[in-house]
């Protein structure tokens, strides 16, 4: 079969063979990125299926994005003597994808009546709603942290009531917690977790069932092992018990999910769990170039919890990775687009760009230079248009009632960053018609309010009025500083959110404001981009365009060549990984370098990192992973436009 598949193209060395023959019982696979460890899962699977004539009907294969489970899917296909039947038995997808047909299979009319919570904005409603009963003061508190706690306590399996709360704060969370499940069971709602949590439960209650799927599930294959949380290991030691056919693959320096739950100590402590698991480490890189890989190596290796491995690239083709200085985001987009255009007049095609970055909110500038380019591009996210985003709406409800007064779609935005109730809303609606003057005008007639809040409101007019002739950087300043949003934005900010600020969002749309003279033009700008935004959202995933995703996404991906955006000290590492480490905490500080391992990891022939030198309107330091790599990044900024 070796052979067969040499002659097919598909080349495996020694330690990733051995590793493909171990069939039976349980196989730790521990190594670097790149080193052929998703082949060897994929292999290992069809082996199984031809060689060894084992059903699909008995394997799963599971891993943690839908997008690796897709790419999973599509590597199947190569292998020679394997049926499309064959495949299509085959059991690949995600944890949640495998756990939720569990359960739709056996409880439907549970499972199917009830209604998933899938998009951020509706765990954000049902949350707040279970905080106002609760007398949570919306405006103080840091919803989505709470979110992100109770998220962590249900992947531990920790109930509201077995709660122990370290402080306050997570007392307050707890109570938050008990209610948001009671509300959420009330109306017969699910979140993501509870896939998990159900799973658990039902496999753990109904020994009949739990047999069932033991040996339904005799040979369980798990790639990125590093990602796994205590409900997922929980069932797999259920699933694994009688027949020990676990194979687990991953590499503990790719783990970038602790926010989230996961526990890189479940790879680590594998063999202590399954005792006679055997143990195969890959140490050839496939992938990347070597220059690429000698710099992944040598930013890892400031990591000190860690399993020590260094990798060894096969391919000794020099091409050492390009670190660029554009002044601000703005440049960077324009040098990556320039960049990408050369490259593709000189024969790559789009499908072998990723762009990475941290948060996709990032990719403001670079999604207005790539539509301005007409290349084709696709964006991985569930987010929302960056002119969508809750501060920035606020800040151009402003903008657009300067430019029209009478632009009723805007009011609500306005006041609500203004903290009024929305009766105000109706309020200004109506005297604006008994008055007969615009929305701005019937700002001062509104009364009922407490005197600070009349005496914003009746300042209004006037300020709008002065509004309206500034250029749009300006009266961004203006709205912020004068015309009450300061403390909308600082509450924001308060809200906890670790990852995103809502006065960076601020700075952000300065940045764009600034290419405008006008606020006509900017807002026409605006209203190009969101619907540009949609329209990209809805095509139908394109093979042939530029990626553009987050870092986390791009796990287990490769592509030929790999943008970094905004590699400077706050944004990667991320400003509250180094607060934690200048407090005496590195863990946080640890999954950013490993975050920019992952991300220097994607890349086959050229890797391209971007230090600007403003960001956000700020001056910038570069990051200290940066730092610490440079004597191997060359500097030649070949990116110039
Ligand atoms: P990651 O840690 O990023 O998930 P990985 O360890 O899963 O990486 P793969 O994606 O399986 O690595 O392999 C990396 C690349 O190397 C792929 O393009 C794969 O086809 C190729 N590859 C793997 N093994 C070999 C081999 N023995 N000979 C040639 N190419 C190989
Ligand atoms: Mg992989």
């Amino acid at each position: 079969y070796r052979s067969l598949l040499q002659n097919n193209g598909i080349y495996l060395d020694d330690n990733q063979w051995s590793a493909v023959e171990t069939t039976e019982g349980p196989l730790l696979i521990l190594a670097g990125a790149g080193s052929g460890k998703t082949r060897v899962l994929t292999t290992r699977a069809a082996y199984m299926l031809t060689v060894k004539q084992i059903s699909p009907k008995e394997m799963i294969l599971v891993t943690f994005t839908a997008k690796a489970a897709k790419e999973m899917k599509a590597r199947m296909e190569i292998y020679p003597n394997l049926s499309k039947q064959t495949l299509k038995q085959l059991m690949v997808g995600t944890f949640h994808s495998i756990f939720y047909k569990i359960l739709l299979h056996h409880h439907p009319d549970r499972w199917h009546s009830s209604k998933l919570l899938k998009m951020d904005w509706q765990r954000d409603k049902l949350i707040k709603e279970a905080g106002r009963e609760i007398d949570i003061d919306e405006k103080d508190f840091a919803y989505d942290q709470a979110l992100t706690q109770i998220s962590w306590w249900k992947n531990h399996l920790i109930s509201p009531d077995q709660v122990k709360a370290a402080d306050q704060w997570e007392e307050k969370v707890q109570y938050l917690y008990k209610r948001y499940e009671e509300k959420r069971t009330n109306e017969q709602m699910f979140d993501f977790d509870d896939m998990l949590i159900g799973c658990y439960e039902l496999l753990k209650s109904d020994e009949h069932l739990r047999a069932r799927y033991q040996q339904r599930f005799n040979y369980v294959s798990i790639d990125e092992f590093q990602d796994i949380n205590k409900v997922q290991a929980e069932i797999i030691t259920m699933l694994t018990e009688k027949s020990n056919n676990l194979c687990v693959v991953g590499d503990d320096d790719q783990s970038i999910y602790g926010f989230r739950g996961s526990d890189p100590d479940y790879i680590l402590s594998f063999q202590q769990n399954y005792q006679s698991a055997k143990k195969i480490i890959l140490n050839e890189n496939y992938r990347s170039n070597h220059s690429i890989v000698s710099v992944a190596n040598k930013v890892i290796a400031t990591n000190r919890k860690r399993f020590k491995k260094t990798l060894k690239a096969q391919y000794h083709i020099e091409n050492y990775p390009t670190l660029f200085y554009p002044y601000d985001e703005e440049e960077e987009a324009t040098m990556i687009v320039n960049d990408i255009k050369k490259r593709i007049e000189s024969g790559a095609r789009p499908a072998d760009f990723a762009i990475l970055y941290r948060t996709n909110t990032h990719a403001r500038a670079l999604f207005e230079r790539l539509i301005d380019s007409s290349l084709p591009f696709v964006i991985e996210s569930d987010g929302e248009s960056f002119y969508n985003r809750k501060t920035i709406r606020k800040i151009l409800a402003y903008l657009r009632l300067a430019q029209n007064e009478d632009d009723m779609k805007a009011v609500p935005d306005m006041t609500s960053a203004l903290f009024l109730k929305q009766n105000v809303v109706q309020d200004v609606k109506a005297y604006s018609i008994t008055h007969d003057c615009t929305l701005v005008e019937a700002f001062s007639y509104v009364e009922n309010l407490l005197p600070f809040q009349l005496k914003k409101l009746k300042a209004l007019p006037k300020q709008f009025q002065t509004l309206r002739k500034m250029p749009p950087e300006k009266a961004i300043q203006y709205i912020e500083s004068e015309m009450g949003l300061k403390d909308y934005i600082k509450k924001q900010g308060n809200e906890g959110n670790k990852m995103e600020r809502g006065s960076d969002d601020v700075r952000d749309l300065k940045v764009a404001a600034r290419q405008h003279e006008t606020i006509s033009s900017f807002l026409e700008h605006v209203d190009h981009m969101i619907a540009k935004y949609t329209e990209i959202k809805s095509l139908p995933p394109s093979k042939e365009a530029i990626q553009l995703m987050t870092i986390h996404r791009a796990k287990g991906l490769e592509y030929d060549h790999v943008y970094l955006l905004g590699t400077v000290e706050g944004n990667l590492p991320h400003d509250y990984a180094l607060e934690a480490w200048r407090e005496g905490n590195d863990n946080p500080l640890e999954e950013e370098r490993r975050l920019m391992y992952v991300a220097i990891t994607r890349a086959v022939q050229s890797l391209s990192i971007s230090v600007p030198m403003m960001r956000r309107g700020k001056q910038t330091q570069r990051s200290r992973f940066v730092r610490e790599a440079q004597k191997m990044i060359s500097k030649a900024s070949s990116l110039n436009t």
